[in-house]
């Protein structure tokens, strides 16, 4: 992964973020890599828009991160079992695709590349790591009455409905769910 360096801008040259396209002023942090193999041109990015990990990389490996960086962005706007679902899809398709150009890169070496090897094993970890992982709930799911009587207890204080209950328990295994996939994203060795 390509080094980052922070500097402070001195004017004498013009630099532009590369997302934002904020022109660092004279005395302004800003962030500079060479993400390239080839074309090692530096890339600039504003104090507000530090590199991430997916931006340092090349090729397949930063189509990797990228699925893990945006299933962190989505994480937040994730408010039905549903979206979850959706949202586990997309990030096991993403690594399905990665462990097959890991294999296809594997396979233009007729008598096989170690290196390579390895790179396929941990793409085929992650995918099954994220695989592994499955939801016991789903949208219409409701709590069974011990957990009904218990919500029910925690809430005496306020005046609820059964359909507010029903809420609050969806509400909590969701966030338990998100959690528990959020562990698994954050652990991939990618
Ligand atoms: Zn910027």
């Amino acid at each position: 992964m390509a080094r980052v360096h922070t500097t402070k801008a001195n004017g004498q040259a013009q630099r532009k973020c590369g997302r934002c396209g904020h022109e660092v002023q004279k005395g302004e942090t800003y962030y500079w890599a060479k993400p390239g193999f080839r074309t090692r041109r530096p890339v600039v990015r504003c104090a507000k828009h530090p590199f991430r990990q997916s931006e340092l990389t090349t090729g397949v490996r930063s189509e990797a991160l990228a699925a893990q960086e945006a299933w962190e962005d989505g994480l937040d706007s994730i408010d039905t079992f549903e979206a979850l679902e959706s949202a586990h899809q997309d990030l096991s398709s993403a690594l399905e695709d990665y462990v097959s150009t890991r294999q296809e890169a594997l396979d233009a070496w007729p008598n096989g590349n170690s290196q390579l090897e390895e790179f396929v094993y941990q793409a085929e970890a992650a995918l099954d790591e994220v695989d592994s992982w499955s939801c016991d709930y789903s949208d219409s799911d409701e709590p069974d009455d011990d957990d009904l009587q218990e919500l029910h207890e925690e809430m005496r204080d306020e005046p609820h409905s059964r359909a507010d209950l029903v809420e609050l328990w969806l509400q909590a295994k969701l966030d338990e769910a998100k959690s528990e996939l959020d562990d698994i994203v954050q652990g991939l060795d990618l």
